[in-house]
């Protein structure tokens, strides 16, 4: 079955469905482990991410290592 009407439905609602889980996750808060530093990442970031896990290892903004950063749940800077 070759529905191109499908199609133009499952390509709109995918690309929202993509913007809003990107919205989310550039909401959540990190904590560095290094320094304490709170910060949040930029959405794009996780597509350079292979991680999938609760931790990441990001650049601190601030010491500027690279270590694995906690999500802090309570998304407050
Ligand atoms: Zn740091």
């Amino acid at each position: 079955m070759n529905n191109p009407l499908l199609l133009l439905i499952i390509i709109p609602v995918t690309l929202i469905f993509g913007l809003l889980f990107a919205g989310d996750m550039s909401k959540t808060v990190y904590t560095c482990q290094c320094c304490g530093h709170r910060f949040r990442a930029p959405w794009y970031k996780f597509l350079w991410n292979a991680h999938y896990d609760t931790d990441k290892i990001m650049k601190c903004p601030k010491c500027g290592k690279r270590n694995e950063c906690v999500i802090s749940y309570d998304q407050k800077l």
